[in-house]
């Protein structure tokens, strides 16, 4: 059986997180996640990990090539069916991942789907959005409340806001500028049989079943 390489790109509020975390708990797939990664190498006593606390220190972003590299670490150490979340978020990031896949694991297949939001349904989704800090799940209290008022259904740990969901309008702006390139680069380059676009106008129930059916055929 060929292993899959299965990545999420859209908008802020597109549900990334979600799904990937959706399709961790119904097909066992594992879970490689930026924050997580990056956190995990800026404990080490390692030169890139030196690197990785520094930049944090100064609230700067990983460059492409740096969290490019972490997710490769990851990656050449996981034999199973993986869930990329939140990367590649860049036309560099999706090269580099591109490349990568291409040359050290071409052996598995790599799923790319595109999820389409609107503007204001993303502004929607994401202003009222609750987060879990410590397995990364996201709620809205309309859209997709947990169980119970402000804590997270996975381990019961109390939901918060995610500090840059307060900025949509910037997010969304750095989605079109760096985001919008990387799906069209994937689209020229991934194989057609293993991209998908899957629009707005879907209930993620509905959504759901087209991944149960990506996932089962491949
Ligand atoms: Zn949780």
């Amino acid at each position: 059986m060929v292993n899959l390489v299965l990545t999420f790109i859209g908008p802020p509020g597109a549900g990334k997180g979600h799904f990937s975390y959706w399709i961790v708990k119904k097909f066992g797939f594992k879970r490689l996640a930026s924050g997580d990664i990056t956190r995990k190498y800026a404990d080490e006593p390692t030169e890139i990990g030196l690197k990785i606390s520094k930049l944090m220190e100064r609230g700067e972003l990983l460059p492409d090539e740096l969290i490019s590299q972490l997710f490769f670490l990851e990656l050449e150490k996981i034999h199973s069916n993986v869930v990329l979340d939140g990367f590649p978020r860049t036309k560099i990031q999706g090269v580099f991942l591109h490349t990568f896949l291409r040359k050290k694991m071409s052996k598995n297949k790599f799923i790319v789907i595109i999820l389409k939001t609107k503007k204001e349904d993303s502004a929607y989704r994401v202003q009222g959005r609750l987060f879990c800090a410590i397995c990364s799940a996201t709620y809205h209290p309309k859209l997709s409340p947990p169980r119970e008022s402000f804590f997270c259904d996975n381990d019961n740990t109390k939901l918060s806001r995610r500090a840059d969901d307060e900025h949509f309008a910037e997010r969304w702006a750095t989605y079109e500028r760096k985001t919008l390139p990387l799906i069209k680069f994937m689209k020229a380059r991934v194989n057609p049989k293993n991209l998908f676009e899957i629009g707005s106008d879907l209930s993620k129930e509905e959504i759901k079943k087209i991944l149960e059916k990506i996932v089962e055929k491949n």
